[in-house]
């Protein structure tokens, strides 16, 4: 049995689901009132991925530092993935994921020199009030070297999972192909 251990980073404004998205994939529950943390929020997930591997997820979750972004290069380090997350409803929680994305790849790369793989969510789609369309999420997501963008709603458990098992498929590859190429230079 082969075991993999992945550090992902829930980031984005504060307010937009990222507390409530980790819970939900971690517990399967929606909290409406979950309060917002001081510091890091970390949970762990176990997925049996085939017959032969466990995915270990590492979930960082920038609870209530938002501010303090300054600090990131610590949160950041290692990690082999990133969800990068706005509210629909609040455009410039929208306009922010420039910054998170310019702010990770400025402070932290994979061990190859490549950027962090990072999807885009565009979270509470349940709600009616929107302000940011499909097309500008589209054309932002192209632009800013997002590997793709999904609509999330935590409250109706709209694409949590499937959002998290790109993120863990997209990861995987990657570390698949370290340990193939380390395999291949071994003398
Ligand atoms: P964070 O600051 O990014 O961690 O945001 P939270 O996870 O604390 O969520 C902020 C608020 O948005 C909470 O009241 C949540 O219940 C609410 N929320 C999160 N996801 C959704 C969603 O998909 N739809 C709706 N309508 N509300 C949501
Ligand atoms: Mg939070």
């Amino acid at each position: 049995m082969t075991e993999h251990l992945l550090k992902i980073l829930v980031i984005g404004d504060q307010n937009v689901g990222k507390t409530t998205f980790v819970h939900r994939y971690v517990s399967g529950q929606f909290n409406r009132d979950y309060r917002s943390t001081v510091g890091v929020d970390f949970s762990m997930k176990a997925l049996q991925w085939s017959d032969t591997e466990t995915v270990r997820l590492h979930l960082w979750d920038i609870a209530g530092q938002e501010r303090f972004i300054s600090m990131a290069r610590i949160y950041y380090k290692g990690a082999s993935g990133c969800v990068v997350m706005f509210d629909v409803t609040n455009s410039s929680s929208f306009l922010s994921c420039r910054h998170w994305k310019q702010d990770l790849d400025s402070k932290a790369t994979l061990p190859s020199g490549g950027a962090i793989p990072c999807i885009l969510l565009a979270n509470k789609c349940d709600l009616a009030d929107r302000s940011v369309s499909a097309e500008s999420i589209s054309r932002f997501c192209k632009a800013n070297g997002f590997v793709t963008w999904m609509e999330t709603s935590v409250k109706d458990n709209k694409n949590i999972t499937e959002a998290m098992r790109l993120k863990v498929k997209l990861a995987r590859t990657y570390i698949i192909s370290v340990s193939y190429s380390l395999g291949c230079c071994w003398p």
